[in-house]
């Protein structure tokens, strides 16, 4: 993976104008890294450089990495003689736009995306960062670092850090004095690149690999079934909340059926509520479970809910969704209130069938896991 590789945008070659010291927007790069760059190149402070750029705007109060209003962009891009779409494609928005479908409004939680909790120029989280890609030359903040599936480094297979290693303060780049390289924590100055490492394996970034690409296809697989994009993501979502939820409540069907699936001795804390908030570690552990059920499609998730007894109310737990992979899947699931059955299989709700016909079907679903598995 050279320096010009990029899953997200290309970067800019030139930027024309206006200051001694013009720094070229690098592939990934997030729009805010770049900004900070800028200003430090020039030995300016990041409010000067953003207060001539956007006179009385208080960019730094809100999340520009997120959406800079179409206004602002051409502002910005009639100060350098640059596209005003490079500098789009380094924020967040067109990424949201291919997992939402549409783009959502601004004052709102959106899913997938890191949120920083902007108080003033204060932030609670939202960045992440590889230690070895800071120690790289010309050291910047990338787009995949606010993404909530990206939670290890592609290039050097190490758990991306969400906090500083030293003082455990969110970063905040956009803090740093001038003179400060934007690797430093604002905090305690601790240069970020020194972290400590954690190697993972490639096959547990099988998750966020997926979804990298299916946000830059615009659909992916649900078993072998195709699904757009926005169902994709809504379904990860939905399972991920399964998933923490069985976890955290210690139901035992739900504990059951994703034994069924083959998830047991999930490293999922009991806390996680929602995994735009967890940490980096917590998703990590949690996209592996995702991972396998969104592999082994949807009629072999169905049977695994089916034997372990999963109804279409528990497994919805009250929950809305826009996903129709999710909805068909609930549809299919027996009913609790009348005794429904689903139409593979004849397990009621209200009239249990006996242990050894249940661990006969326990071990059909195995088999037919593991062939989907194999195949
Ligand atoms: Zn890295
Ligand atoms: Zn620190």
């Amino acid at each position: 993976m050279d320096s010009t590789f990029y899953k997200w945008h290309p970067g800019t070659a030139i930027v024309a104008r206006p200051w001694p010291f013009r720094p070229k927007l690098l592939p990934d790069e997030l729009l805010s890294s770049w900004l900070i760059r800028t200003a430090h190149a020039n030995g300016c402070d990041i409010m000067t450089l953003t207060g001539l750029i956007w006179p009385g705007w208080r960019v730094w109060t809100r999340d520009v990495d997120r959406h800079c209003p179409p206004r602002y962009l051409n502002e910005l891009s009639t100060t350098c003689d640059v596209d005003p779409h490079a500098f789009e494609k380094a924020t967040l928005s067109p990424v949201s736009a291919s997992i939402c479908g549409h783009l959502l409004p601004e004052k709102q939680l959106w899913p997938w995306i890191l949120p920083i909790g902007a108080r003033n120029r204060l932030r609670t989280g939202g960045l992440q960062y590889c230690p070895a890609c800071l120690a790289e030359d010309s050291p910047h903040y990338r787009i995949g670092w606010r993404l909530a599936w990206n939670t290890a480094c592609p290039k050097h297979e190490y758990l991306l850090h969400d906090r500083c290693h030293h003082c455990s303060l969110p970063i905040e780049p956009h803090r740093l004095e001038p003179i400060k390289n934007i690797s430093c924590c604002t905090y305690c100055e601790s240069n970020l690149k020194d972290a400590p490492t954690v190697k993972v394996n490639a096959d547990s970034m099988s998750f966020q690999s997926q979804a990298d690409m299916v946000a830059i296809t615009g659909s992916g697989l649900f078993g072998k079934d195709s699904i757009p994009a926005p169902d994709w993501f809504s379904l990860a979502w939905f399972m991920s909340s399964y998933i923490s939820m069985a976890v955290k409540r210690r139901s035992k069907s739900m504990i059951q059926a994703l034994e069924n699936i083959g998830i047991s001795n999930l490293l999922v804390p009991e806390s996680l509520h929602s995994i735009e908030f967890a940490r980096t570690d917590e998703r990590h552990y949690l996209f592996q479970a995702v991972d396998k059920c969104i592999k082994m499609g949807k009629q072999c998730f169905i049977d695994a809910l089916v034997v372990a007894g999963t109804t279409s109310n528990s497994f919805m737990n009250g929950k809305s969704t826009n996903s129709l992979a999710v909805l068909e899947i609930a549809n299919a699931l027996p009913s609790a209130s009348r005794g429904h059955r689903h139409e593979s299989d004849s397990i009621s709700i209200n009239h249990p069938n006996p242990r050894y016909v249940v661990e006969k079907r326990r071990i059909r679903l195995l088999q037919r896991i593991k062939a989907a598995s194999n195949e």
